[in-house]
């Protein structure tokens, strides 16, 4: 899988794409991440890529020309499945649009910054729009990352035990049973006794149950 990521501030995302998993799997060759500077599309001699909001109004707006080059740089090297906006008022991104993206080949993401980005962008070169949820953030690098991770973690051969995704919350509608590490008592809180017991599907079940009881508990929206 290729992401390219267009942003006005793309260092934001460097350290998310350095370590750990994220690192192993661009490593790997299992996924290769682009940060692109949209500056670098500028014709202004300042790099200008904002400008004022027509009509008024607090707050700059990502200039259409500067993305528009760059969207058509890449796009003349490589077919996107997916043109992707950042955006608050996206549709809200959930498991189900990551285990969907993560079947993609090649993605493009667009990071807005102040007010966001010029409309006309939206309504002629992006082919879907993403939420991470109610609230604002100040530009898109973030919610492209958590993105970005989330599709990434999915890719086969990503995490080092292949079925350690679908183990995880919301597969299958239901949320992750609670886990345990070493010590098995710490000062007097102890770690269930069929963990210890090493019966697997006496376990299994045992997980099964916890995840039931937890999604009940805390999401019984998703039983539905
Ligand atoms: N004026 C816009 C918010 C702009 S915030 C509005 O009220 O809808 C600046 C940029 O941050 C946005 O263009 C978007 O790319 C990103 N952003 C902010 N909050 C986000 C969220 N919850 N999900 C995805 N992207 C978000």
């Amino acid at each position: 899988m290729r992401i390219d990521i267009l942003s006005a501030v793309p260092d934001l995302m460097e350290s998310a794409f350095s370590h750990s998993i994220l690192k192993r799997a661009i490593k790997n060759g299992l996924v290769e991440v682009n940060l692109i500077n949209l500056r670098d599309y500028s014709t202004h001699k300042q790099k200008q890529i904002d400008d004022y909001a027509f009509g008024g109004g607090a707050g700059m707006v990502l200039m259409i020309e500067p993305i528009a080059a760059c969207m058509a740089d890449l796009k003349a090297k490589t077919v996107y499945d997916e043109v992707i906006y950042m955006s608050p008022d996206g549709e809200l991104l959930n498991q189900g649009i990551c285990n969907q993206l993560s079947l993609k080949k090649n993605l493009m993401i667009l990071c807005g910054h102040y007010k966001g980005v010029d409309e006309r962008i939206r309504e002629h070169l992006i082919t879907r729009e993403i939420s991470i949820g109610d609230f604002v953030l100040s530009g898109g690098e973030l919610p492209a990352a958590v993105l970005s991770d989330a599709v990434i973690r999915l890719i086969p051969g990503v995490l080092n035990d292949e079925t350690s995704a679908l183990s995880d919350s919301f597969q299958d509608n239901l949320l992750a049973p609670p886990v345990y590490t070493r010590p098995a008592d710490y000062q007097g809180w102890k770690v269930p006794d069929i963990l210890l017991s090493g019966h697997s599907a006496n376990i299994d079940k045992w997980r099964h149950e916890q995840s039931v009881e937890r999604t009940k508990k805390r999401r019984p929206d998703m039983l539905k």
